[in-house]
């Protein structure tokens, strides 16, 4: 199946996050078909330092949620501290922390997914200009499966929205 997968983060040395998070991908979910340059953005939905963004196309055999055990098991050897980021959130109050490595899937394959764990198409992909344009760039004429409109017209709507930056 081909999943695609943002990855993003905040904290430490981004680049070097992402080489790790693509090391990782491969060994463990399958082999990168495609990659995004890294994109440099305002932190969305709270005050913080800028976030890099990355999107990934990977060929992976594992089943939905396989993969998003995966996913997490290589956010935190990439050095993500749930339990930090909980303290953070408390003491700033925000509804989203600083972290060193998200990883969120954005489609599997043409699949619609709603389980506790797991929505597919990601629930808020299509608001985010973080997301939009590294996918752009790799796969604007993929379509959305739950909207039927393509990656490049979500992100010229977007765009052309005046939300388009990244709130
Ligand atoms: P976050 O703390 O932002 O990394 O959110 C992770 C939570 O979102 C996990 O507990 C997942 O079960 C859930 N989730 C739901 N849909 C997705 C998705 N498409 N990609 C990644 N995580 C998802």
């Amino acid at each position: 199946m081909e999943a695609v997968l943002v990855v993003g983060g905040n904290r430490g040395d981004v680049g070097r996050t992402t080489a790790l998070v693509a090391e990782l991908l491969e060994r463990r979910a399958g082999a990168i078909t495609a990659r995004s340059k890294i994109y440099r953005s305002a932190a969305w939905g709270f005050r913080a330092d800028d976030f890099y963004n990355c999107a990934f196309v990977v060929e992976t055999t594992l089943e939905a949620e396989a993969l998003l055990d995966t996913l997490q098991d290589i956010e935190r050897l990439a050095g993500r501290d749930r339990e930090a980021e909980q303290a953070e959130k408390r003491r700033t109050g925000e509804r989203y922390a600083s972290r060193t490595a998200d990883i969120d899937i954005i489609f599997y394959g043409d699949e619609v997914i709603d389980t506790p764990r797991l929505t597919v198409p990601h629930p808020l992909f299509r608001q985010r200009m973080f997301v939009l344009e590294p996918l752009c760039e790799i796969i604007p004429d993929k379509a959305d499966p739950a909207s039927g409109r393509s990656v490049r017209e979500l992100y010229n709507e977007l765009k052309g929205s005046n939300k388009g930056s990244n709130r």
